[in-house]
């Protein structure tokens, strides 16, 4: 399989993904920058896959999904020209099975694919950070969070925006002693320098330096506490106010 990031908007990546069961869009919120990714290849697509339904994930499916006359997978008929809904199991396309799950908490109808080791999560789970929670509660993103964060150590991270090094500075202040992030920042600076995305990341780098992701470790809980003083007791209590502390964070 390869994995093929075209960058959409500011920040966004929608991945193609090229293996012998098909040529398939991960969540393409602008169609225009598909079209021209992929005439001069001569490739052609055979599935659209949603994550969530919010614009900058799906605005481009109908013109795709219409131009190739391909089917459409999501959780929900907020996503537009749906074809195939899907629940959390086993998908079948072509000769691939893909794990869905459901992942809610940024929206309350988020989903996740894992497929070949590879996990595709929309904006739950950032490198080194998490989606806001614009309708979710914070249980059901701390969750989700967790529920990815129990995949297999050296699955590949694919979210949806390059959104790491602010999510490092992030990291590196409620994390300070924490190596693995300074790692990282000089990393993703050296990436972002030469135009590369920082992603994907993995299961393991998520779990030893994402703030989401520890929010049993005793820097975390002081972090939280010093954000909030009635935080602390629980890891959501951790994971509740530094998501609100990141919400004011820039
Ligand atoms: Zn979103």
């Amino acid at each position: 399989m390869s994995v093929h990031f075209i960058p959409a908007f500011a920040d966004n990546y929608i991945y193609v993904l090229e293996s012998s069961a098909g040529v398939w869009i991960v969540d393409p919120g602008d169609a225009e920058p598909i079209f021209q990714w992929l005439a001069p290849r001569q490739m052609v697509p055979t599935a659209i896959l949603c994550t969530h339904h919010h614009a900058d994930h799906t605005g481009g499916v109908a013109a795709l999904a219409d131009h190739f006359r391909i089917p459409v997978y999501g959780a929900n008929k907020r996503i537009p020209a749906l074809t195939h809904p899907v629940a959390a199991g086993k998908l079948a396309i072509s000769s691939a099975e893909i794990q869905v799950m459901e992942v809610p908490g940024h929206t309350r109808d988020h989903i996740a694919y894992v497929w070949n080791a590879s996990l595709f999560c929309g904006d739950t789970l950032f490198a080194a950070g998490c989606g806001r929670i614009f309708e979710g509660t914070p249980e059901m993103l701390f969750h989700s969070l967790q529920q990815l964060a129990a995949l297999p150590p050296e699955t590949a991270v694919y979210c949806a925006h390059e959104y790491t090094e602010n999510n490092l500075r992030f990291a590196a202040l409620v994390d300070p002693g924490n190596p693995v992030i300074r790692d990282r920042q000089i990393q993703a600076q050296k990436q972002r320098e030469r135009g590369q995305p920082t992603l994907p990341s993995s299961i393991a780098l998520e779990r030893a330096s994402n703030p989401f992701l520890r929010c049993a470790d005793p820097a975390l809980i002081a972090s939280a506490r010093h954000f909030d003083p009635l935080s602390g007791g629980t890891a959501l209590s951790v994971f509740t106010a530094l998501r609100r502390w990141k919400d004011q964070f820039s």
